[in-house]
């Protein structure tokens, strides 16, 4: 690592690269770790656990994005407990103008509602783009679906898992509890017929998964892409860019072509949604679509 830790003046862009945060007892610095998806095993755990007590002061934070950071580590040791902490795996998070540790929901491997598999997406975008410049820092997160756990809405680029229903006619018993319990009321029944009204519909599976009879079924099954969300001084809400993308390799493209947007167009200091703002959000999302095959993306 490069900086003058020896002579107590820091390089502190160079150790913010590296998850090494000065705090505000200027010769102690907290350790960000990297656990991509807010995943890590159990032999890891106990070494952050250990390396907290030997380096220092037993103090461990879990960050609001799954990040865990030990604390009140003084300068002379930071190195020697980035390598202990590498034996185990454990690798450095990262801060300043870049991409940081993507955040992730359990998805559909444990939880009931999840419509996509979030662990291997958030390991493939950690892999991808970590600790990759930016014009200013850059978020990701992966939610399993529209209920939102894991914020997609307040990350730069939030994937978010989905469903496009579709209604069948045979099976259904009229009992009227879809029309109940959709959130957005994207069901009417129109002369005994129950209609999805597309644009209010928010992808949740919440009607396929409450008709008793399997009368709704998910048409389309995939990924909903949101750009530009940040929380922050200037908070912003995602702008959502698709509907439901099934296929994963153009919800990847799609992703390229919105960091690279940023990237091209990002001012210094800014974030990509207040970029969206300045631009408008109409022009960034036609000139991100134009880059890829829009025959390819659903856009309900
Ligand atoms: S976002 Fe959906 S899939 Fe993920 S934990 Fe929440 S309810 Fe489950
Ligand atoms: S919940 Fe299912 S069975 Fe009941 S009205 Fe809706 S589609 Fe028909
Ligand atoms: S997916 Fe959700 S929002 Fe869409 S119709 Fe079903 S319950 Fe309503």
């Amino acid at each position: 690592m490069k900086g003058k830790m020896e002579s107590g003046v820091f390089d502190l862009a160079e150790m913010k690269k590296v998850g090494m945060i000065q705090q505000k007892q200027k010769e102690y610095f907290a350790l960000r770790l990297r656990a991509v998806g807010g995943n890590l095993k159990p032999d890891q755990f106990r070494k952050i656990a250990d390396i907290a007590e030997k380096y220092g002061d037993g103090s461990i934070h879990i960050t609001t994005r799954q990040g865990i950071e030990i604390h009140n580590v003084f300068h002379t040791d930071l190195e020697k407990a980035r390598e202990e902490l590498g034996e185990y795996g454990l690798k450095m998070g990262a801060c300043g103008p870049r991409v940081r540790i993507v955040v992730a929901c359990p998805g559909s491997a444990t939880c009931r509602w999840g419509s996509i598999e979030t662990k291997a997406i958030s390991n493939y975008l950690d892999k991808k783009y970590f600790g990759t410049d930016t014009p200013h820092k850059f978020k990701m997160s992966v939610t399993g679906c529209p209920h939102n756990c894991a914020k997609a809405s307040e990350n730069d680029i939030g994937v978010m898992g989905g469903i496009l229903p579709k209604w069948t006619e045979d099976k259904c018993i009229d009992c009227n509890l879809c029309v109940n319990v959709c959130p957005t009321d994207a069901i009417e029944r129109v002369e005994g017929k129950y209609i999805l009204n597309i644009p209010k519909c928010i992808n949740c599976s919440i009607c396929t998964s409450s008709c008793p009879v399997d009368s709704w079924v998910p048409e389309k099954k995939g990924y909903i892409l949101h750009i530009g969300g940040t929380m922050g001084k200037i908070p912003r809400i995602a702008s959502r860019l698709t509907g439901v993308v099934e296929d994963i390799e153009t919800l990847k493209e799609l992703i390229d072509l919105s960091i690279e947007y940023y990237r091209e167009n990002g001012r210094k200091k800014e974030r990509f949604g207040h970029m969206i703002d300045r631009i408008g959000l109409e022009t960034v999302k036609k000139e991100i679509m134009n880059g890829t095959e829009t025959s390819k993306i659903n856009k309900s």
